[in-house]
């Protein structure tokens, strides 16, 4: 019979260091503080106690690799079914070479405007309050440094987000992202506001209408702040497409263009089971122009 650990029932060899007496246990601080237990609960009600904590333990874990293998042939999935739409974007696209291209997988942005409910726009001004207040504090600290993305010259990244509609924006919330170093960053910048005008300015640049279940600054046309009242979240945040995308810039053959295949889902949302991800879109973009995928036109 092999020794396994009687709370989460790994493996143990004959030389692991809790191997030995009635309650082998392995390593783990979870199950070392389950046996620790048993000095003060008495016999029969640390059986009981380790009991429920081997279940619990044990249908979490079997919990854990569901999800593990349901996401294993999700991306399986999904991977092949992108290699084909990208092929199929690919061929016909005049002298297209493999490796001045890149192929990337986007989530998509809600695509639905909505008037913001009263209740969102008091969290915003309320976070903005608190976060102005706490920002005019007396503070010795030099205001954080200022955090723009670094432009790279080419226009494929704005394509690829504006294409994308902010997919990962969609968590922004009431409040944005927006803290006190931002607005001390802000206020570094224009020495001339008071915390009124600071408030103004944010208030200012509400929209009337904005992307359903996302972001309140965020607008058909991209985020309603200028880069420079972003938080650092907000400006330094890449997705993993936006990552790859940034990386190839800066290296040699330049790069032509990019070929995209897009999903339903949000960034966040994107692997969650009860939502279908399914390809909305594929299409191609050069620094200059936008063609849509065969099927997408
Ligand atoms: S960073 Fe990625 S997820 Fe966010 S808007 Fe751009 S492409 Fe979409
Ligand atoms: S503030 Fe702008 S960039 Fe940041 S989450 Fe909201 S819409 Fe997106
Ligand atoms: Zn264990």
């Amino acid at each position: 019979m092999p020794l396994e650990c009687v709370v989460c029932g790994t493996l143990l060899t004959t030389r692991s260091p809790g191997a030995v007496g009635p309650y082998p246990i392995c390593h783990a601080v979870p199950c070392r503080m389950v046996l620790d237990q048993r000095a003060t609960l008495g016999e029969a009600a640390f059986r009981q106690h380790l009991h429920w904590r081997a279940r619990n333990t044990r249908e979490q874990r079997a919990r854990a690799r569901a999800e593990d293998e349901r996401l294993r042939t999700l991306t399986a999935s999904e991977s092949a079914e992108n290699l084909a739409q990208w092929a199929a974007v690919e061929a016909h696209l005049p002298s297209h070479q493999a490796d001045q291209f890149i192929r990337l997988a986007l989530p998509s942005g809600p695509a639905r405007q909505r008037k913001p409910a009263q209740g969102r726009r008091h969290n915003y001004r309320d976070h903005l309050k608190d976060i102005i207040a706490q920002a005019t504090l007396p503070n010795d600290e030099a205001p954080p440094a200022d955090v723009v993305a670094t432009a790279s010259g080419s226009t494929l990244p704005g394509q690829v987000c504006a294409l994308c509609r902010g997919g990962c924006c969609t968590r922004g919330g009431d409040t944005a992202y927006l803290s006190a170093d931002t607005v001390r960053r802000v206020m570094a910048q224009q020495p001339h506001w008071r915390p009124e005008e600071v408030m103004s300015a944010y208030l200012d640049r509400l929209a009337p209408k904005t992307q359903a279940g996302s972001c309140i600054n965020h607008t058909a046309g991209g985020c309603a702040l200028p880069r420079e009242m972003r938080s650092d979240v907000c400006n330094r945040y890449l997705c993993d497409s936006q990552k790859e995308l940034q990386g190839r810039l800066d290296e040699a053959p330049a790069l032509r263009g990019v070929v995209v295949v897009q999903r339903r889902q949000d960034h966040w949302s994107r692997h969650l089971p009860e939502r279908d991800n399914g390809v909305v879109g594929a299409a191609s973009l050069t620094e200059s122009s936008v063609s849509p995928g065969p099927g997408n036109s």
